[in-house]
């Protein structure tokens, strides 16, 4: 896994001027914020593992473009509903995705450790963006919620550029906008092939953020990913990354 990232990546030390982050799972507990939205439409959480698994299938299909964002929202909640025998039809289906989807934007928000990590990375002079996997609309108005709507010098939507991670394209359109060369950015996401991979082959320096500590795929002993358990261990894993000649200064300020 190591030879083909390796070879084709120009990155050394001290180039990376900008940091993209993934939303969903990165920046905002949006599993959090799903998991609650089911109990308060179900009165309990029990089923949270079949969401999440109806949730990885049609999700997918979203991605790969075979259905409509809210088409797949109406049809997961079918699907998952069919799971346990309660054959809901469309209207019916339509009626309970919007009260989970009601529930879950009041739930959106950030991590603890989002704000400092902004605000660190901003103090070294590195500059900022998202590259998200979802429908434009929705992901604007989710980062406005949190009070992120004007926190990033471009933000890259999947639903809006026509590509999804971990195309390359989705992670070039990123350097394009800042700017820069792909070695001089670093990507940073709670997705192992999605993220932290896809920005690798893509020529970015990727960043596994592991919040849950799951444990890795055994062939990924061999990868070059860098890997963190929070945003709080950014400072650390970029002081040596950073192209700002003062940065030793501002490492005392990292969160
Ligand atoms: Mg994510």
């Amino acid at each position: 896994m190591t030879s083909a990232a390796d070879e084709s990546n120009p990155r050394n030390p001290a180039q990376i001027k900008a940091v993209c982050l993934d939303i969903d799972d990165t920046l905002i507990d949006s599993q959090s914020a799903a998991r609650s939205s089911l109990r308060e439409l179900l009165g309990t959480d029990r089923a949270w593992p079949v969401w999440q698994r109806t949730t990885d299938r049609y999700y997918g299909r979203f991605v790969s473009g075979q259905l409509p964002f809210d088409v797949m929202c109406v049809e997961r909640t079918r699907a998952f509903f069919a799971a346990f025998g309660e054959h809901i039809d469309h209207a019916e289906a339509q009626r309970r995705e919007n009260q989970r989807m009601a529930a879950m934007q009041r739930a959106w928000g950030l991590f603890d450790d989002v704000a400092h990590s902004l605000d660190w990375m901003r103090a070294t002079g590195l500059r900022l963006a998202v590259v998200t996997n979802a429908p434009g609309d929705y992901q604007r108005k989710k980062l406005a919620a949190v009070g992120l709507a004007d926190a990033f010098d471009t933000v890259v939507i999947s639903g809006e550029t026509g590509v999804a991670k971990p195309d390359p394209r989705i992670f070039h359109t990123a350097c394009q906008r800042l700017g820069l060369q792909p070695h001089e950015v670093a990507h940073v996401g709670d997705r192992l092939t999605t993220d932290a991979q896809g920005a690798t082959r893509a020529g970015l320096l990727g960043i596994w953020l592991n919040r849950d500590q799951i444990p890795a795929p055994r062939a990924f002993a061999e990868d070059v990913v860098p890997t963190i358990t929070g945003l709080g261990e950014l400072p650390e894993l970029l002081v040596t990354e950073i192209a700002a000649p003062h940065l030793a200064d501002l490492v005392g300020h990292a969160p």
